[in-house]
């Protein structure tokens, strides 16, 4: 029988379209080619929630898909989770101030939509973190370059801190909730296949077929496959068809015991630090998830086969990352033993997402999430809703970009700025912070 929508990939993503059109009464099938929801990058996201945005549509975004989470039970409409609920854990985000314009931009963009956020002097920070150093590195450099090893050019002037940004406890639980909860809307999942062609006439969609010969059909398809975004927009003849791209890029993130004698956990908050290219936040454990915020001399890792991705920790990575750690923390003592993961970003060409419909009808994308979107995955799933029930009734989206009130705080979203033919952003940071 065929669907009204099939949805390419249960991450995320995935699972939170499937729960959105589902709700909206259209009958739904998601494939993937892993065997259960939230196994791709999704299961290995900082899941950082904030809202310091290099856009004011960014913040908007990023405020209303907070208010998901912090609802996120009673949005689900279900109590079958036998495995719990995931949650937001609300430490705020302290974001050193290194970058004097960005700083500027942060706080016009946060005011501009209404963000609450306090600007705190370097002994404001330290008294609240007395843990952390407040030095000023010149920004970032590797441990096998000799700058890294000079001291401190001055101090930084303080920190920007949002006292409502934290992050997820469990990014893979949040997939697995929203897949029981599109499930019990009479959405199917079909787990360990592979979507390996795109079945269209050249102006319309059809459905997809799987590696095992198998064909869905539908008149809707979304591509939700996260860093595999691009493979599948190109079986789908759309390679050349977007003005902004997507492509896989590697990234590792590392994880490692709190300083003796912090509890990190408990006094620990999300850190946004470019001084030195990074950020990092407390993990169960009393362990700190250190992620990297892609600082120029670390170059980047594009990835040209995904199915031979390394997942290994690398030595170069970790010893970075955690040296860099242990500038910003004086008493971390970097472990030796590695411990960390390595998935893939699916980076677009300005590190913003694109939620929109393409040049062939009925096939829909929701991709280039460039490291910075599992925060926004419930409100953008309920933007691609409708989105899809918009143009396939016949809106003009790309003539009449859609609004959409969010549905918590009733901001309205202009779907245009997600737009896969927008112009490249100029205020990107070029970086996983969008
Ligand atoms: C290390 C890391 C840290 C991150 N930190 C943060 C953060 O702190 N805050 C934040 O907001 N975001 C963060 N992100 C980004 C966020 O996690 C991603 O944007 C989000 O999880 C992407 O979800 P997705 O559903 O699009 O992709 P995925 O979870 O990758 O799901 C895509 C699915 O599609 C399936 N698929 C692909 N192709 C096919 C096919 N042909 N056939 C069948 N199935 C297919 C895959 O198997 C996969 O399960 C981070 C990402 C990474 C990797």
């Amino acid at each position: 029988m065929p669907y009204d929508a099939v949805i390419i990939g249960a991450g995320i993503f995935g699972c939170g379209i499937a729960y959105e059109l589902s709700r909206r009464g259209l009958t739904v099938g998601v494939v993937d080619m892993h065997p259960g929801p939230g196994l791709g990058s999704t299961s290995s996201s900082g899941a950082v929630i904030r809202f310091n945005y290099s856009t004011v549509d960014g913040v908007r975004m990023a405020w209303e898909g907070n208010q998901y989470w912090v609802n996120f039970a009673d949005y689900l409409e279900t109590t079958d989770h036998s495995h719990g609920v995931a949650h937001k854990v609300p430490t705020g985000l302290v974001f050193l101030r290194s970058d004097e314009p960005l700083h500027q931009l942060y706080v016009r963009n946060l005011s501009e939509a209404g963000v609450p956020f306090e600007e705190w002097t370097a002994a404001e920070t330290a008294a609240r973190h007395p843990y952390l150093s407040m030095a000023e590195f010149g920004g970032a450099t590797s441990p096998d370059d000799e700058r890294f090893w000079a001291d401190p050019v001055g101090e930084l002037p303080g920190a920007l801190f949002t006292p409502d940004a934290g992050y997820v406890s469990d990014p893979q639980l949040a997939a697995q909730n929203l897949h029981t909860a599109a499930r019990a809307k009479g959405a199917t999942f079909h787990f360990n296949s592979r979507v390996d062609d795109i079945l269209h006439d050249g102006s319309a969609v059809s459905g997809v077929r799987l590696r095992s010969g198998d064909e869905l059909y539908a008149p809707i398809v979304v591509n939700g496959g996260g860093p595999w975004s691009a493979t599948i927009n190109e079986i789908a003849g759309l390679a050349d068809a977007m003005a902004i791209r997507t492509r896989p890029m590697r990234h590792e993130a590392h994880l490692a015991p709190a300083p003796p004698g912090v509890d990190f956990e408990a006094d620990g908050a999300v850190f946004g630090d470019l001084d030195q290219g990074m950020y990092f936040r407390p993990a169960a454990g009393n362990n700190i998830f250190i992620g990297s915020a892609d600082p120029e001399c670390d170059g980047h890792d594009w990835v040209d086969d995904l199915d031979g991705l390394n997942r290994e920790i690398t030595e170069v990575a970790w010893d970075r990352q955690t040296m860099r750690l242990a500038k910003r923390l004086p008493d971390f003592g970097v472990p030796h033993q590695r411990r960390g993961l390595a998935e893939a970003y699916d980076v677009s060409s300005d590190w913003g997402p694109i939620y929109d419909r393409t040049d062939l009808d009925g096939f829909f994308v929701a991709i280039g999430t460039s490291g910075n979107q599992f925060k926004n995955a419930c409100v953008a799933s309920h933007l691609m809703g409708e989105l899809i029930t918009a143009v396939t009734t016949g809106h003009d989206h790309d003539a009449d970009p859609l609004v959409v009130p969010g549905r918590y705080t009733g901001t309205p979203i202009a779907m245009g700025a997600f737009s896969r033919n927008r112009d490249v952003n100029p205020d990107s940071t070029g970086t996983v912070l969008g």
